[in-house]
């Protein structure tokens, strides 16, 4: 029926294929096999069991699968280049060429967004290491960079690089505005731990100052006392702070303590007093009752 075939899907759009391809990482759903290894096709899902003519626009509504696994399937083919074939058709080796051609193109383009976009987070941030420490960066320290930004986001990164290079530079007396050197590659080693740090205490608050404060604990017990041990150390503090506790206050009781044992017992008082202050918030004295008149 000629109506029939005019309503058959129309071409694809180039950028919408190109759209697909990205959204399934130019692989086959199938199989996983990525460009160039395979040859795609645009499949979409046959709406009761029919041809989906009008969804050839709707580039959500296709995937990708290799030539292989995709005629297996028996879906609907709505063309891998800018045409469409019903399912099951062999298509001929000309196409399949032009077909691969044009999606090591695209392939190609997609890479280089990647890489684009990649390439200016990790600039910005050698950049802010150059401003802060007067180092350009090469090879490995780009890598470290790179590699911190797949794991963390660029916000977390950078936030990370001001508070390593803030905290650790150390100026160099011998060359002004420089930095010494070690205390350079002190802080770029800081920035990962930092990153770690920040994420954790967003789910667990205060963290990041209680392991600042076991810093001063340890640098104060470690050596001359046999009882001290960093993981006790923490949870110790943990279950103080999770008792109310104030983080300044926590600051303050390892400041003072002597020992391990002091510090144990300071802690316990803390929290002892913290409960009873609680206690009395939560229930007021009763207000005496009006003696009743007759
Ligand atoms: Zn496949």
């Amino acid at each position: 029926m000629a109506s029939k075939r005019r309503s058959s899907p129309g071409p694809v759009p180039k950028e919408k294929q190109f759209e697909v391809f990205k959204r399934f990482l130019f692989s086959c759903r199938t199989c996983k096999k990525q460009v160039p290894d395979v040859v795609l096709i645009l499949l979409a899902r046959a709406a009761s069991g029919r041809r989906v003519a009008d969804e050839t626009d709707e580039a959500t509504a296709m995937w990708t699968e290799c030539v292989g696994c995709g005629l297996k399937a028996g879906e609907m083919f709505v063309g891998g280049d800018s045409r469409c074939y019903p399912s099951g058709v062999r298509r001929p080796i000309p196409a399949m060429l032009h077909m691969r051609i044009e999606q090591l193109e695209m392939m190609d383009r997609w890479l280089n967004e990647l890489l684009a976009n990649e390439d200016s987070d990790v600039n910005g941030l050698l950049e802010l290491v150059f401003e802060m420490s007067r180092r350009q960066m090469y090879g490995p320290g780009r890598d470290e960079l790179r590699k911190l930004c797949d794991k963390y986001s660029v916000v977390e990164v950078r936030y990370a690089v001001e508070i390593a290079m803030g905290k650790y530079l150390v100026p160099d007396t011998s060359c002004p505005g420089g930095f010494d050197d070690n205390s350079f590659d002190d802080a770029f080693e800081k920035i990962a731990g930092i990153c770690h740090l920040t994420r954790a205490d967003r789910h667990d608050p205060g963290l990041k100052k209680l392991y600042w404060i076991r810093t001063i604990l340890r640098d104060r017990l470690q050596a001359t006392d046999e009882d001290y041990q960093d993981d006790t150390a923490l949870s110790a503090l943990r279950r103080a702070r999770d008792a109310g506790v104030g983080l300044d206050q926590l600051e303050l009781i390892a400041q003072k303590a002597r020992d391990w044992t002091d510090f144990r017992d300071r802690l316990d008082q803390a929290i002892q007093t913290h409960t009873a202050i609680l206690r009395a918030e939560e229930s007021p004295e009763q207000p005496k009752e009006e003696p009743v008149t007759a």
